[in-house]
């Protein structure tokens, strides 16, 4: 057993790292928290957070992260900038990468979250956070009277489609089949809304104009004819899902097939040391509560785990 391994690791820094960051400090366990690329997680994404508990007025997403992270660094939690490039799970000490540096510890709690999933079009990338952009809560207010596309089935589209209402003059939800994959209640809801329309079975096949830099028109294919048309919009709202930020644990720990991880019995992994919380391991509640809890339960069980090993 190295001497130089820390007790614990937690990769990633959203709601669900740094919670397990402030209950595994006060546990007297030092940990090292990797921020990750995104550091502070979905939240930092987000404006008014209303529904954690605690804030009757609302909290902004990024005050609540800078506030949970100053909590775990009063109690001990040390932050390295920088993402994980490489892990090694096979036997304890595990050894986790980040670049050129190695880091060794006893057990290890992944929080890595998941982010949204892009159309991958040349033009949506260079488009992005210029017109193009994943989180209408967050970019909603930049559209006030302005015709807007949102991409998707599912119930963020739908969410996001209504969400979108209260500014945009138009909402144009382009699917690419005929049936929603949306909860009945979100769906009716959107169908209901008069600024939303809807055009199906359709692909949004590229953005334009880059050169510009702002987004003036969304070019859209027909799945069914395959004809081609353009859609005069201001902005696109990509709302298709998420990917589980899992691919570094892959053929080391057991997922599910889209890639989120497999918990059971509390946090527990398949790999006994390694934890996962947040929603690198949820396909269900994705909420900044749950993720927090399930940040709690993982710093807990890796302090029972260490004990049980006689290494905390
Ligand atoms: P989903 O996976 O449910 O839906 C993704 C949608 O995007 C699907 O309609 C899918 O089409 C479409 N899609 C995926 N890839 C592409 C692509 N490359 N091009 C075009 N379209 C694509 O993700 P959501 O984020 O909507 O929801 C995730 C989970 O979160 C769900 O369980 C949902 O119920 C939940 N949620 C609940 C909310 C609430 O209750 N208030 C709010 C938001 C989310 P297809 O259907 O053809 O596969």
């Amino acid at each position: 057993m190295g001497n130089d391994a820390r007790k614990i690791i937690i990769i990633g820094s959203g709601c669900a790292g740094l919670t397990a960051a402030i209950y595994a400090a006060r546990a007297n366990l030092a940990p090292l928290v990797v921020d990750g690329y995104e550091p502070g997680g979905q939240l930092t994404l987000t404006t008014m957070v209303e529904n954690f508990p605690g804030f009757p007025e609302g909290i902004l997403g990024p005050e609540l992260t800078e506030r949970m992270r100053r909590q775990a660094e009063r109690f001990g939690a040390e932050f390295h900038p920088g993402s994980v490039t490489a892990v090694d799970l096979r036997h304890r000490p595990f050894t986790v990468e980040v670049g050129p540096r190695a880091f060794r510890c006893q057990s290890l709690i992944i929080a890595s979250g998941a982010s949204a999933r892009l159309l991958g079009l040349p033009n949506e990338r260079r488009l992005m956070g210029h017109g193009v952009s994943t989180c209408a809560t967050c970019d909603g207010y930049f559209f006030r009277d302005r015709q807007v596309v949102v991409v998707g089935g599912g119930d963020t589209a739908m969410e996001e489609a209504i969400f979108l209402t209260r500014f945009a003059r138009q909402v144009t939800v382009v699917h690419r089949r005929n049936e929603f994959r949306a909860s009945k209640i979100m769906l009716e809801r959107a169908r209901k809304n008069e600024k939303i329309r809807f055009v199906t079975p359709a692909v949004v096949v590229d953005v334009l104009d880059a050169e510009k830099g702002v987004v003036e028109r969304v070019r859209i294919r027909n799945v069914a004819t395959g004809e081609e048309s353009w859609l005069a919009a201001d902005g696109l709202f990509v709302a298709i899902g998420h990917e589980p930020n899992t691919k570094i644990f892959q053929g080391q720990l057991e997922m599910d097939p889209a890639g989120y991880i497999i918990t059971r019995n509390g946090t527990r992994t398949s790999v006994p040391g390694v934890f996962a919380a947040g929603d690198v391991q949820d396909t269900r509640y994705r909420q900044a509560v749950t993720a927090a809890g399930s940040g709690c339960m993982a710093a807990i069980d890796a302090e029972k785990f260490l004990e049980e090993h006689h290494d905390s």
